[in-house]
């Protein structure tokens, strides 16, 4: 086979390495970078089920990043999946009723994004000394939550690298805020905007574009880099944990080896389901893929008429890593379909940005075939997290909810019984107050740090090590300032 290498969705740009990918995280033009063919998996999954996470992975990610050697690649996965993680399964997969959940949030932050962000630093530092950057990486983040603390997990005390992270002071869940504002690690800042995630957003995005900016950055022997979850760097982590929860099956003597299954993904940004949809294309037995939206149901639409449609009001839910109205690493998918036509891609993209949505064509629509598309209102959500607790005596998270709650309604319109993979994506812990309003309104009255102790006399579930760290830390980041003054503050910070 051809080395693989990878381009952008967009055209402008082919046979990059891995290494320029990940470093760079967007093309030229825009475009996402996508790999130049999807591999097979080239092991046997009764080889695949006798191996540990950490083998697994580097299986999976071997075949995506060609240019890194065994020993960098698997000193990366080791340094990434290790004693921060609170399980050494990493990734367990556990039955509930009759369906599986595959738990994404054992790691230091209790969320999915700690599988893709606790190896970004390693894979990034190791691709930049592999093309000759020289400067150090200086990652450059806006968060409405859950990507800022993973992020800062993730890079602390990562040699050289730097990262800093701007949240709307008034706009994350107290929980969210302690997490990011106790941060331990000389290399990590972070900085409440007065403002709201937007404004974050966009200064954040003007810095990263303002050249007089970037050359006094160079000047001090710094380059920004982007943590963002299109970068390939996140993506492909995330296609092992689907290959890694099907092991686990065969192993714990659930499913035969080459029986079918299907995965529910509560879904925000697509890039999660989006690993999925890798890995049955590279051979893993997967059925449909559900993919499961909040009342932000901008893919439901999309997946049910072909017509993706921005225009619409932004709803806050209790799922709020999941409020997004542009899912970017859709854009794959939309190359994917296309037969991969990147001016076709090109095209579409272009539309979504001048007149806010943009439709596939009839061809592009079948090429749909394999999602299944529907969302969870609030309300559905809430008696989800309820019925399932009462039920199988598992607590879900709201994300979570979302999934289930979806997979649900498959299975109602469908008649399809096939077994299932519910991916869970964060620890109820992290969202306290929302997961026991849901159990009891009553809940509604108490602070969130104090549903803390309360969650776990009603539901007897075991608060994670994370929590307990941040209840006791002390707060080290205190920096507020005005979102026309995020320049100055970096420029403090790196003393440039
Ligand atoms: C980010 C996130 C999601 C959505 O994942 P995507 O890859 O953006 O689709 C779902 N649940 C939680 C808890 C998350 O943090």
């Amino acid at each position: 086979m051809d080395k693989l290498l990878y381009k952008s969705t967009r055209g402008l740009e082919r046979d990059v390495s891995a290494s320029y990918a990940i470093v760079k995280g967007l093309a030229k033009d825009g475009g996402l970078y996508v790999p130049s063919y999807i591999p097979q998996m080239n092991k046997s999954m009764t080889e695949l089920s006798e191996m540990n996470y950490q083998d697994l992975a580097y299986e999976v990610m071997s075949l995506y990043y060609q240019d890194f050697t065994e020993e960098e690649l698997r000193a990366c996965i080791h340094q990434a999946y290790d004693h921060k993680f609170d399980t050494d399964a990493i990734a367990p997969t556990i039955k509930v009723g009759d369906v599986y959940m595959l738990e994404l949030f054992h790691g230091s932050t209790i969320a999915f994004k700690d599988m893709a962000l606790s190896i970004l630093p390693y894979l990034m530092k190791t691709a930049a000394k592999k093309i000759g950057i020289e400067k150090e990486i200086v990652i450059l983040t806006a968060t409405s939550g859950d990507t800022g603390k993973a992020a800062l997990a993730g890079f602390a005390d990562v040699e050289d690298t730097k990262i800093i992270v701007f949240y709307p002071k008034d706009g994350v869940s107290p929980i969210q805020k302690k997490q990011m504002v106790t941060q331990k690690g000389d290399n990590t800042f972070v900085v409440g905007i007065e403002g709201n995630f937007d404004d974050a957003q966009n200064g954040v995005k003007r810095i990263f574009s303002d050249l007089d900016f970037n050359k006094a950055l160079e000047r001090g022997g710094f380059q920004f880099s982007s943590a963002n979850s299109i970068n390939i760097g996140r993506l492909i982590p995330q296609i092992a944990y689907y290959f890694y929860t099907y092991a686990t099956l065969i192993k714990q003597k659930e499913i035969l080896d080459g029986e079918t299954i299907n995965v529910a993904v509560p879904t925000g940004n697509f890039g999660n389901i989006l690993a999925a949809y890798y890995a049955k294309a590279m051979g893993l037995p997967l059925g449909k893929l559900i993919c499961a939206s909040n009342d932000n149901k901008v893919l439901f639409d999309f997946i049910r008429t072909g017509k993706y449609d921005r225009q619409r009001p932004f709803i806050l839910t209790m799922s709020p890593s999941m409020d997004i109205l542009i899912s970017s690493n859709l854009e794959r998918l939309i190359y994917e379909i296309a037969g991969a036509d990147s001016t076709a891609t090109k095209d579409l993209m272009e539309d979504l940005t001048s007149k806010g949505f943009y439709e596939v064509t009839d061809r592009m629509k079948a090429g749909l075939s394999e999602f299944y598309g529907n969302y969870a209102n609030q309300l559905e959500t809430q008696q989800t997290i309820k019925k399932v607790f009462e039920k199988n005596h598992y607590l879900m998270d709201p994300h979570t909810a979302v999934g289930y709650a979806v997979y649900e309604k498959y299975v109602e319109d469908s008649g399809d019984t096939t077994k299932t993979v519910v991916v869970s994506t964060a620890s109820p812990y992290k969202f306290t107050k929302s997961t026991m309003i849901s159990l009891d309104q009553e809940y509604g009255q108490i602070d969130d740090f104090e549903l803390i102790d309360r969650m776990r006399e009603k539901t007897g579930v075991e608060i994670p090590e994370a929590i307990h760290e941040i209840l006791e830390a002390s707060i080290r980041h205190n920096t507020i300032c005005k979102h026309d003054e995020m320049a100055s503050v970096i420029k403090k910070f790196l003393q440039i």
